[in-house]
Order: structure tokens, then C-alpha cells, then sequence
């Protein structure tokens, strides 16, 4: 539905496309249902054609009928009721073209709303509404048509009553009204599934800014009809409401084609009112270049189609213009004749400036006259006229710019609401991002201290092995000679301190070369670690043993006294001879001779207790080997001469192996 001028035209002009043969319009409506349900559903389409034989239907839909018989087969004799959807269908294809019969169509729905679905319920609402504008009735038509813009109803229901709302202000002349509801239905549209809502609502758009005043958005509007619609009725609207925009704008171009070119669509499409409205509109166009019998000419011409349309506005108009232009070219009388039957019309073209102007004709035909009375008469009017149209242009305006500013203020609010919610937004990511770096920084702290750990502990592992390579023996795992040293020196300052005895056993294996000889070095090696071994076992915590080179070893004992000492030096001679050997996959003796001495004998130097004990020992090796010589101080001093006179100095020093 489109409205020219409010609802009101509407009527008068659908009515007279509804002067279309009867063949032509029952062809459209099947058409349209075709498209829409026919398709699928030919029986009931049958029914429906069948049943409402002797309606509308009667000639195309017989023959459709038939033509559908042949393509499917079908018996003719059943003859189902419409459904509901079938009825909106055509109700929706019929509404404009044929009021009669959709007002009847629509009792029939009305009948069976209770048996509608959600969506057709809406549909159905919508429909009445329309009626309701159809029939000039704008302000119930807006009731009815705001209880669907609720958002329980679909986008398209709601931008559809939006559309309708926006025509009915219009027809009331509540422009702010109007825009309000023009600007909300623009909002909803990018939500429309039905594309052609677009440009239902582009004609709307474009009607309401044209009225009041707003040219460039009318000639928006218009355009965007005209680049989207192939609907030559949408077409012919879009083409005129450019053109009237234009005109006023003055940016009408200089040749004629494009209006003359809307005039002829409009024209083919039967739209006569719209077709002789541009018309007006190139008459303006003429006179205003001074063309003026020509503009008259053109308006003369078509003025019995005009009056036939009964449309106020046009045959108002028309007459208006006629009026003026003829008084311009001096034919009063024609000129007194026109404006009159424009005032006559004056209550359906009030706040217009065809109505000023009928008035000021009549005014200045009453003046040329020297009729001073009638004068005075015809100029109250005029001034009225012009008063009334001067506020009606200014109360425009005023609508435009409340609703410009409300649409500025809400936009204003948008972008402030948006801009703190961006900051809003911005707010949280530096939270989050703030939290993500602590996180971070934690991390690397623990791997930072946890890489640090592992590296010291690292490091200890290998000053521990490495203190440990630096005392022990690498072959028997016991204190090598410096370790031997340092830790005995230590033991025996204790002792002293403490006023405890220590004693030394030194012990050397015997005959060990003949070992490494016969059975190689390998076994001779294993000879030493089964040594140490086995004299561990005779060694306390507190007690001291080394390898003090070669085959050579020594234990410091704590707080033991010579006789102790030579009791674990005799146990331990016996130990080593009793290792058994068969392992190592040989059978032999490993023998040690011992020397024992204590401080009570050598002191605490370490050096002394060395010198004595390894004394004893030498004894040992001369008195045979495989046994324990104790310090005895008598015995020592009486040998001592006729030792030193066996063994020279030499030997000696290698026996110590120092
Ligand atoms: P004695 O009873 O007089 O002590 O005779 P001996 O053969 O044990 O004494 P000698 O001093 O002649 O020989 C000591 C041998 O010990 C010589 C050397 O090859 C051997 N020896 C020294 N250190 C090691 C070692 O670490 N491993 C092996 N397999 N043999 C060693
Ligand atoms: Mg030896
Ligand atoms: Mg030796």
C-alpha cells in the first residue's frame, strides 16, 4: 500500500484500478497464488476455484482450472475448503486492487482467526488495520497497527505496520508522529527476510518527506525505490516523488524527458492520478520558465481526466494553477472561474499554497475590478489561507527538526554509551592483561629460582664428587694417603685433647708382586679392593683407614690402646687370609704383614706412629710375613742397632714407598 497525499487518494484511485477488467485482476490474483501456494496444493486451489465460480474468479479461474486438470490429472469433483493460508494469500494480492472484495475477503478470515497460527494472527491483524486506512478511518488504523510492533511479532509484521503508521500520520497530519515512527521502522529494516519491505518502506519514506518539505530526503528515498523496484506501480510513485522534490529544490533538469517519461509509466500503469500530478508538476515547470500557455495548454488538456479522478488534491490543484496562470495572461474571467472551483474545494486542500493562491487570484481579479468590497472579502481569505499555509509550512519544519534532534540526541547517547562501553572493554583487557603479566612474572620467577636451585645443586653434586675424587682412593674407594693424613692428624688431636690413646696399624701385602706377576695386574687390583673391603670390617665410624700407596694400607684407631689395637690387627691378618679367591679364577693366598704401635708408645705425631708402626712391620716381613709385630720399647731400642745394620737406608725408603 502506498499512500499519495494520505489514505484518503488512496482509496479513490485503487478504486479506479480496480476498474481493471475483471479478467485481468482474477489473472493477477492467481498469479500471485501460484507463486505463492499453488504449486503444491492444487486440489484446494481447485476448490477454491471452483467454489467462487460465479465470482471474480469466473473466467480466468475457470480456465486455470481446466489448464491445471489437464497438467495433473485430477478429478474435478473435489472440492475442499480454502485454507486459511490460501485465503491471506489472496487477500494480500487483492487489497489494493479490488477494497470490495478484500473487505469481503477479509469477514471470511476474520471467521476463522481463531483457528490461526501465531504468524498468521499478526498477518491477519496487519490486514484490518489496513482496512481500517483504507476506509479512511487513520487514527484507529494506527491502534490497530502499534499492537504489532511488539518484539514478539516477527521484523517483517512489524516493519509492515510501521510502514502503514507512517502513512496514517501522514494522513493526519501528525508529522512527529510520523518521523518518530518513520525512524524506528528505518532501524528495524536491516532485520527485514522479506527484501521487498525495503522499498515499501523507501515509497513511505519518501512520500512523508516530500510532504513535509524535506525534498533532498524525498529525492533519497525516491531513488532508492528507483534503483531497487521493477514494480512499475512502485516505479511510477518513486518516479513522481522524485520530481516533485526536484521541482522544489529547483534541480528539475532542463530537458523534459525524465518527467515526461515518469508521466507516460504512470500513465501505462493507469495510475491517472499520479501520472497527472507530474503533470502539474511540468506545468509549474513551464511557467516558471515563462512558458505559460503552454503549462495552461497541458493542464486544459487533461483537465476533464483530472476531474474525473475526483482526487481533492489534483482537481484542487489543477484549478489553482489554471487560475493563476491564466490571470497572468489576463483571461480574468477563465481565471475567477478556475479559483472558484479551487476554493470550492478549499476544506480538501487547506494549508496549501494552490488554496492561497485561488484566493489571491480571486483577490486581485476583485481589485482589478475596482471591486473594493469584494476585494476586501477575497483578501481576508487570502491572508487566512496564507497564514494558515505559512504555519502549516513552519509547524513542517518545526516536526523535522524535533525529530532531527531526537534522532541527533539518541545517536548522541548511542556514542556515549558505546564509547564507555569501549572503554569499559579497554579496561577489562589491561585488567586482564595486568593479570596475565603477574602471571608471567611469577612464572618466570619460579623457573628463575628453580633453575637456580638446580644449579647449585648441581654444582654441589660436583664439588661433593669431586672433594670425594679429591680424598678417596680411586681404586679401593677408601681415604688415599692426603685424606688418610689430614683426618688422622685430627683423631689424634682430639684424643690428645681429650686425653684418649690411639693406636696405628700399618699392614702390607705380602709378596703382592708375584700376584700381579702370575695372575695380572687385574686380579691384582682385585686382590686390593677385597683388602679394603675386609678391613673395613674391623674399622668403627670414628676410626680411620687409608691406602697409603701401592699395597699398603693403615687404620688410626680412636681411643684404643696397644692391645686393642693388636687384637684388630691380629683379627684382620686372619680375615685377609681368608679371602677367597676362586672368582678372580685363580686360588692364592693373600697375606699382610702388621705393625702395631699406640701413643702411649710413639706419641700423637702422626709422623711418629707412622715410623714405629711401619717398623713393626718391616719386622714382620723379615720375621717370615703373614703376622703382627707390636712396638715393644725394650725389644726396639736392642734391635734397633743390628736393623739398621741389615737393611741399608735405601731399601728402606722404598719399603715406606713414601
Ligand atoms: P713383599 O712381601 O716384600 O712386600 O713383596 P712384594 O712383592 O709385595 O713387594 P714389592 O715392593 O716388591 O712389590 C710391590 C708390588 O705391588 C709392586 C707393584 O707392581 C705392585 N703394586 C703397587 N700398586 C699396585 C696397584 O695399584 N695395583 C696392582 N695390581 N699392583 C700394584
Ligand atoms: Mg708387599
Ligand atoms: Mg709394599
Amino acid at each position: 500500500m502506498f499512500w499519495v497525499g494520505g489514505p484518503a487518494w488512496c482509496a479513490r484511485s485503487l478504486r479506479r484500478t480496480s476498474s481493471l477488467s475483471r479478467k485481468e485482476k482474477s489473472m493477477k490474483g492467481i498469479r500471485m497464488d501460484e507463486r505463492n501456494r499453488w504449486k503444491t496444493s492444487l486440489p484446494s486451489n481447485q476448490g477454491r476455484l471452483v467454489q467462487r465460480n460465479g465470482s471474480r474468479w469466473r473466467n480466468a479461474g475457470r480456465g486455470l482450472v481446466l489448464a491445471a486438470l489437464l497438467a495433473w490429472g485430477l478429478p474435478a469433483a473435489a472440492a475442499p475448503e480454502p485454507t486459511l493460508e490460501q485465503l491471506l494469500v489472496e487477500a494480500e494480492a487483492i487489497r489494493s486492487g479490488d477494497p470490495v472484495a478484500f473487505r469481503q475477503l477479509l469477514r471470511e478470515i476474520n471467521g476463522r482467526a481463531t483457528k490461526a497460527d501465531k504468524g498468521q494472527k499478526a498477518q491477519i491483524e496487519y490486514l484490518n488495520a489496513y482496512a481500517l486506512a483504507f476506509s479512511g478511518r487513520f487514527n484507529d488504523a494506527i491502534k490497530a497497527a502499534q499492537a504489532l510492533l511488539k518484539p514478539e511479532y516477527s521484523p517483517d509484521i512489524q516493519i509492515r505496520a510501521g510502514a502503514l503508521i507512517v502513512n496514517n500520520y501522514a494522513g493526519t497530519r501528525q508529522f512527529v508522529e510520523g518521523l518518530r515512527q518513520l525512524e524506528e521502522t528505518l532501524t528495524l529494516l536491516p532485520q527485514a527476510t522479506d527484501e521487498s519491505l525495503k522499498i515499501h518502506v523507501a515509497v513511505a519514506a519518501a512520500v512523508l518527506y516530500n510532504q513535509i518539505g524535506q525534498y533532498e530526503h524525498g529525492v533519497r528515498f525516491a531513488d532508492q525505490v528507483l534503483e531497487t523496484s521493477k514494480v512499475p506501480r512502485e516505479l511510477c510513485f518513486a518516479g513522481f516523488q522524485k520530481a516533485e522534490a526536484q521541482f522544489f529544490l529547483g534541480e528539475l533538469s532542463n530537458d523534459d524527458q525524465a518527467l515526461k517519461a515518469v508521466i507516460d509509466g504512470c500513465q501505462a500503469n493507469k495510475e491517472v492520478v499520479l501520472a497527472n500530478l507530474a503533470r502539474q508538476v511540468l506545468a509549474q515547470k513551464w511557467a516558471s520558465q515563462g512558458q505559460r500557455r503552454k503549462a495552461i495548454s497541458l493542464l486544459q488538456a487533461h483537465l476533464a481526466e483530472i476531474e474525473g479522478t475526483r482526487y481533492p488534491r489534483l482537481v484542487g490543484e489543477t484549478h489553482a494553477l489554471l487560475a493563476q496562470y491564466l490571470l497572468e495572461e489576463q483571461d480574468i474571467r477563465a481565471a475567477e472561474d478556475h479559483a472558484n472551483r479551487a476554493t470550492a474545494l478549499s476544506a480538501n486542500i487547506a494549508f496549501s499554497s494552490p488554496l492561497v493562491s485561488a484566493y489571491r487570484t480571486l483577490y486581485e481579479i476583485a481589485e482589478r475590478r475596482s471591486d473594493k468590497v469584494q476585494a476586501l472579502v477575497q483578501y481576508r481569505k487570502y491572508a487566512e489561507a496564507d497564514r494558515a499555509y505559512l504555519n502549516e509550512v513552519n509547524a513542517r519544519e518545526l516536526a523535522y527538526q524535533i525529530v532531527r534532534q531526537e534522532t541527533l540526541q539518541k545517536t548522541q547517547q548511542i556514542s556515549a554509551l558505546d564509547q564507555k562501553n569501549q572503554v569499559l572493554q579497554l579496561q577489562q583487557k589491561v585488567d586482564q592483561q595486568a593479570a596475565q603479566n603477574t602471571r608471567l612474572i611469577v612464572i618466570l620467577l619460579i623457573l628463575l629460582i628453580a633453575s637456580i636451585g638446580y644449579w647449585a645443586f648441581k654444582i654441589k653434586r660436583v664439588q661433593l664428587s669431586l672433594k670425594k675424587m679429591a680424598e678417596t682412593d680411586a681404586l679401593t674407594g677408601i681415604c688415599n694417603r692426603h685424606h688418610f693424613t689430614i683426618r688422622a692428624e685430627r683423631a689424634l688431636a682430639e684424643c690428645a685433647r681429650n686425653g684418649e690413646q690411639a693406636a696405628l696399624i700399618m699392614f702390607d701385602l705380602d709378596h703382592f708382586k708375584n700376584i700381579n706377576d702370575r695372575f695380572g695386574h687385574g686380579t691384582g687390583d682385585w686382590a686390593l679392593k677385597e683388602v679394603a673391603e675386609a678391613s673395613k670390617g674391623f674399622c668403627r665410624r670414628i676410626d680411620v683407614l687409608g691406602r697409603l700407596g701401592g699395597e699398603e694400607f693403615a687404620i688410626l684407631m680412636y681411643g684404643c690402646d696397644l692391645r686393642a689395637a693388636s687384637r684388630v690387627a691380629e683379627d684382620c691378618r686372619v680375615r685377609l687370609a681368608q679371602i677367597e679367591t676362586r672368582e678372580t679364577g685363580h686360588v692364592f693366598a693373600i697375606t699382610g704383614s702388621f705393625g702395631v704401635t699406640s701413643t702411649q708408645q710413639s706419641g700423637y705425631s702422626l709422623a711418629k706412629l707412622l715410623s714405629q708402626a711401619d717398623k713393626q712391620l718391616y719386622r714382620a716381613k723379615h720375621a717370615g710375613r703373614n703376622r703382627v709385630c707390636i712396638y715393644d720399647a725394650e725389644q726396639e731400642s736392642a734391635r734397633a742397632t743390628s736393623n739398621v745394620l741389615e737393611m741399608p737406608h735405601r731399601d728402606r725408603a722404598e719399603h715406606l714407598g713414601a
